[in-house]
């Protein structure tokens, strides 16, 4: 079990994790998904003991990390975004010098034969690290974590630089350990994140700004009361339409998946239920409905929403900062707009 609360992490003036507070159950397998520069790793390497916090409190199996990192850290293993093998050892000396730094009690035999088995390294135990491919060292890390058998495991970007093949390796390497380990993974790739992860917990601009299993996420997010329509019809006309329909608000073009029809999405304004208009308004044109659902979005399209420039959390964060940057203000901005310009 990992509680964090209102944990705040500062580099000199720049607040990297703000205010940020979850838990995570015993078995659970989590996501933390974010892009480049989101906070992952910090959070990652508070909770593992290596950089000190700012604010807040996290706890780990009812060990405060601040207070106990020692019993703290004795129930979590970690890879860490740059795992920290020593290339001239062979797998099998980096495993035993990993257990003697950890002060592992339990028989050192047959546990490290264990864990190279669980991984599938026994067949290498006895090459250098550096002539390993980097799908081999990665579970050379993985091992290195598991050593002392912690309840917990903390991933950072486990599978960044592999092959498709090594992903797939790992992905199933790690969903193997989620049956009897707490896992909490990074990526900055929603894929890897939804292939093994129960739950979801987004992370942008040091804010948690989701937090949910995929399901929940896609509901939260669609709860506008937005229908997605399907119309065979003149797209300028229809659009025009619906958008004439009382209690509407907007009106999306959503592009087109069957001959001659065209998709939208249409946002009513709050609770307003626009389906019997749309439906007269159409029918007196002629123009029929293929179909209308209410609209879901993919988790692609939520992580997309969530860590977009306008993103909410982020315009706060960028509020903040005007003062610190003015100098650059006018290059950066100028900057912004090519870009904008250009997509
Ligand atoms: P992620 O793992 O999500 O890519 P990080 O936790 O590595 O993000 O970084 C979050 C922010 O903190 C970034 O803006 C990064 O530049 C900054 N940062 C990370 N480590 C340091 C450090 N040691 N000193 C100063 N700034 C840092
Ligand atoms: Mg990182």
């Amino acid at each position: 079990m990992i509680e964090v609360t209102a944990l705040s992490k500062r580099y000199g003036s720049h607040l990297a994790v703000n205010n940020v507070s979850f838990s995570i159950k015993d078995g659970e397998v989590v996501g933390f998904l974010g892009p480049n520069g989101a906070g992952k790793s910090t959070i990652m390497n508070i909770l593992t003991g290596y950089i000190s916090l700012t604010a807040g409190s996290a706890s780990v199996d009812g060990y405060d990390i601040v207070e106990s990192p020692q019993d703290a850290k004795r129930h979590i293993g970690y890879l860490p975004e740059i795992p920290p093998l020593y290339t001239d050892m062979t797998v099998r000396e980096y495993l035993d010098f990993m257990f003697d730094l950890k002060k592992v009690k339990l028989p050192r035999k047959p546990h490290l034969d264990e864990i190279c088995k669980l991984v599938m390294i026994s067949d290498v135990q006895n090459r250098l690290i550096k002539n390993l491919s980097k799908g081999y060292r990665q579970r050379v890390g993985i091992a290195q974590a598991l050593i002392g058998n912690p309840d917990t495991l903390i991933l950072d970007e486990p599978t960044v630089g592999l092959d498709p093949k090594q992903i797939i390796e790992i992905r199933d390497l790690i969903s193997r350990l989620g049956k009897n380990h707490t896992v909490i993974l990074s990526s900055h790739i929603l894929s890897e994140i939804q292939a093994v992860c129960d739950r979801i917990i987004i992370i942008n601009g040091g804010r948690l700004v989701a937090d949910g299993t995929p399901d929940e996420l896609s509901k939260a997010l669609s709860a506008d009361g937005a229908l997605e329509i399907r119309v065979a019809g003149p797209k300028r006309d229809v659009m025009k339409t619906l958008s004439a329909v009382p209690g509407v608000e907007s009106v999306d073009d959503l592009g087109s998946f069957e001959k001659g029809s065209y998709d939208y999405r249409v946002v009513p304004e709050e609770k307003a239920d626009v389906r019997k208009v749309v439906f007269a308004r159409l029918a007196e044109r002629n123009w029929p409905i293929l179909s209308l659902r209410d609209s879901t979005l993919t988790l692609e399209q939520i992580f997309l929403r969530l860590t977009s420039e306008d993103a909410p959390s982020l315009e706060e964060e960028e509020e903040n900062k005007i003062e610190e940057v003015s100098v650059e203000t006018e290059e950066e901005s100028s900057l912004t707009m090519v870009k904008e310009e250009n997509e």
